[in-house]
């Protein structure tokens, strides 16, 4: 006997699961007592209910008819140890702390005396295992949570239009509470509109959704198995996460999960929020500081007809990075990036304080330059082109993998100086013209648009 608990021991050890461990103990008993099923069933972390040990146990769903039948024999068991029936059954207790932690469930084998006798003293070995790998797994789904929380605050670091944010959170949810179906309803002009997934048949969760103005809190139904989970960020109700058990009802951990989960869901899309309507109304460009398309075409306006009015001259450059795409193609685009704020950065400080930068396009810059003659903005975009050339940009930090060594980036400019006969927006057409001529003849240099 104490060779098969040595056996049984090493046996154990190696499995580092739930799943591993109940299969390693399948094989056991079925190699050396014969016997044709094991199951393993332990109460879950809340003690509402015994769950199947070899399924995800964290994450248990309940059915309550079975439920009562186990129960019944768990509360015997734990004073007797181990009962048997006509069936050929045996239900050992799992000793813990002279308690129980739950039942293995043993059918078959050609000689249940031995089974009786052998369990004696393996049902502790294997009792303490069980714990191990219980204490360790709910260890990691706390922390998978904690992670995902992290990842959750994390999506506005790179995205903010909600097209993109609530469907990453969505699919995050749905990945972590594997138990559940989940939906993400957004508020808009007083009415939930579901934003994820695609469509929800559920009409409760569709009725329950448009009833929750004003309410706060979150509201479980459907016997325990539905929830919704409002998103509110100071008093404003943003929308709501509604998720939906496939089996059993909700525990005490799924409700607090999901209650945090909506909380912080609910900061990350009030960022997103906020930050996509200060872009709406701003002047500037994010990544170059430059001021951006609609605010440039504003300025133009004010500078010709200023221009026009004083009689002074007004010249524009506009200005493109040449081969930009093969950067992002090669180094990524976060290299591309910074090479944008690089270039951008050594363009501004080559410029007159007055002289106004816009960031027409991607890579596309136009400069208007006040009080400016052809010839003078010829030696400013002369100058604006060595500069960038003699620029080493470092991608090292961003793409330690690719970048070895500093790359360089030469810019095309087409230059145009204003006429009184001209409209606003035939300035930047016309330096566009000359940008194109100097793409054309090779780039990394400057073409002079004379309109003549
Ligand atoms: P050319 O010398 O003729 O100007 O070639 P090019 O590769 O510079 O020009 P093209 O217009 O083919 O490519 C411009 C690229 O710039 C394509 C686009 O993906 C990229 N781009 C536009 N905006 C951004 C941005 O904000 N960041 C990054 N990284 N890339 C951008
Ligand atoms: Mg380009
Ligand atoms: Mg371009």
């Amino acid at each position: 006997m104490l060779d098969l608990i040595e056996k049984l021991s090493q046996k154990i050890d190696c499995a580092e699961n739930s799943k591993t461990l109940t299969g390693a103990l399948r094989d056991f008993f079925i190699k050396n007592f014969k016997i044709t099923r094991l199951d393993i069933l332990v109460q879950d972390n809340e003690k509402k209910g015994l769950v199947d040990f070899s399924k995800d146990w964290t994450n248990p769903a309940f059915d309550t008819e079975q439920d009562k039948n186990i129960q019944d024999i768990f509360q015997k068991i734990k004073k007797n140890k181990y009962i048997t029936d006509y069936k050929n059954f045996i239900w050992f207790s799992l000793p813990k702390n002279g308690e129980s932690l739950g039942i293995i469930k043993i059918e078959g084998g050609t000689s249940p005396d031995n089974i009786i006798e052998f369990m004696h003293t393996a049902s502790y070995l294997i009792s303490i295992k069980i714990q191990n790998i219980m204490l360790a797994e709910s260890m990691k789904k706390n922390l998978d949570f904690y992670e995902l929380m992290k990842d959750i605050a994390k999506i506005i670091e790179t995205q903010y239009e909600l097209n993109y944010v609530i469907p990453l959170i969505g699919e995050m949810i749905d990945k972590f509470m594997s138990n559940c179906l989940i939906y993400i309803f957004i508020r808009n002009n007083s009415k939930m509109e579901l934003m994820w997934p695609a469509n929800c048949k559920d009409k409760t969760i569709l009725e329950e959704t448009e009833k929750l103005t004003g309410k706060y809190n979150y509201n479980i139904f459907q016997n325990g198995k539905t929830g919704i989970f409002p998103m509110v960020n100071e008093n404003r109700l943003l929308g709501c996460i509604a998720a939906k058990t496939m089996s059993g009802e909700f525990s005490f951990q799924d409700i607090n999960y999901l209650e945090q989960l909506a909380k912080q869901s609910s900061s990350t899309i009030n960022r997103a929020i906020v930050y996509g309507e200060i872009l709406k109304h701003a002047t500037l460009d994010a990544l170059t500081g430059f001021y951006n398309r609609r605010h440039l075409e504003e300025r133009i306006k004010q500078e010709t007809s200023k221009a026009k009015r004083q009689k002074t001259s007004l010249c524009v450059i506009m200005t493109d990075i040449d081969f930009f795409k093969r950067v992002n193609d090669t180094y990524g685009h976060a290299a591309g990036d910074l090479v944008l704020q690089t270039v951008s950065k050594t363009i501004r400080s080559q410029l007159r304080e007055y002289d106004i930068a816009g960031r027409y396009g991607g890579e596309e810059f136009a400069l208007l330059l006040p009080f400016t003659r052809m010839e003078e903005a010829v030696m400013v975009a002369e100058r604006l082109r060595k500069a960038v050339e003699n620029q080493k940009v470092d991608l090292s930090k961003i793409n330690p993998e690719k970048a070895h060594s500093p790359i360089s980036i030469t810019i095309s400019s087409g230059i145009y100086e204003y006429k009184t006969s001209d409209n606003p927006e035939d300035l930047l057409k016309k330096a566009d013209k000359a940008l194109y001529e100097a793409k054309e003849s090779g780039r990394n240099k400057i073409v002079v648009n004379k309109d003549e």
